[in-house]
């Protein structure tokens, strides 16, 4: 910022102000860390974070914090000789001052021309065709700070890398949950063509799924059948199969969370790289 800072009219939130006046205050206050953009970004009207900063800004002064700049007075004055004082400030802040990034609400009904200028950088001082954002009659279009951008998509940027990460993570745990999937299915096969071959040789009906008693009931069936001491064999082998697919149960809910997992960070990275791409130039 070369031009020195003077306003025009006083700047207070009890009276109407000059907008040019309390853009180029913002500008100015925010270049000496004290202004800080509300959420929705800098826009050339007043808010309270504005009147904020320059109580601040007076109260480092030693001055008396009224919140108001008048031309020539002694608050004006302050700011000016901070900004001639500070103008050895960081380079990348001094690339992004007076600058904004255009944001429109993204739906159908923002108009062509601003469309257009979604998500480009404008500069507060050279207003495009019709003014800046939420200028123009019924534009809704704002101004989004551009150091606050930076930081957002430093930030977003990580938490891509992050979910990269886990998707990765995930990825190479759904691998062993499979593996061990099978394993216990493989196991349960196993386990119910030997009760299979059991229930032949003893030549008895095929157990009932939901028997309770297993030793009772075969008892009955091995008695008519002559074949009493196979019993245990076949008692335990029943066992062994019910056994077998419960740990087949809990391994396949296993591999289906784990493939849930893997979906759904697969889904929050392709949200956070395409939010990225939206907003980070
Ligand atoms: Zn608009």
């Amino acid at each position: 910022m070369t031009t020195r800072f003077f306003i025009k009219a006083p700047l207070a939130s009890s009276t109407h102000v000059d907008l040019d006046d309390a853009i180029k205050t913002k500008i100015a206050l925010q270049r000496l860390e004290y202004y800080k953009a509300p959420g929705y970004g800098m826009t050339p009207y007043p808010d309270a974070q504005l009147f904020d900063a320059v109580s601040d800004l007076q109260r480092d002064k030693g001055m008396r914090t009224t919140g108001e700049v008048r031309p020539g007075d002694d608050t004006e004055k302050a700011i000016r000789t901070a900004l001639d004082t500070n103008s050895s400030g960081a380079s990348a802040r001094a690339e992004n001052e007076g600058k904004y990034i255009w944001r429109t609400r993204g739906d159908s009904k923002v108009r062509s021309e601003h469309a257009e200028r979604d998500g480009k950088v404008f500069e507060w001082n050279n207003p495009p065709e019709g003014g800046h954002p939420g200028e123009a009659p019924n534009c809704r279009c704002r101004a989004e700070d551009l150091d606050a951008n930076d930081s957002i998509c430093k930030k977003s940027a990580i938490d891509i890398q992050r979910k990269i990460i886990d998707v990765e993570t995930f990825r190479i745990e759904l691998r062993s949950f499979r593996e061990n999937y099978l394993n216990h299915a493989q196991d349960f096969t196993d386990a119910e063509s030997h009760l299979l071959s059991k229930i032949t040789e003893a030549a008895i009906p095929d157990i009932p799924d939901d028997v309770s008693d297993i030793r009772a009931w075969l008892r009955a069936a091995l008695s008519s059948a002559g074949k009493l001491l196979m019993l245990e064999v076949i008692a335990s082998a029943w066992d062994g199969r019910r056994a077998a697919r419960n740990a087949m149960e809990i391994a396949r809910k296993s591999y289906e969370d784990s493939r849930r997992r893997l979906t759904d960070a697969r889904m929050e990275l392709s949200n956070l790289e395409r939010k990225h791409r939206a907003k980070c130039i």
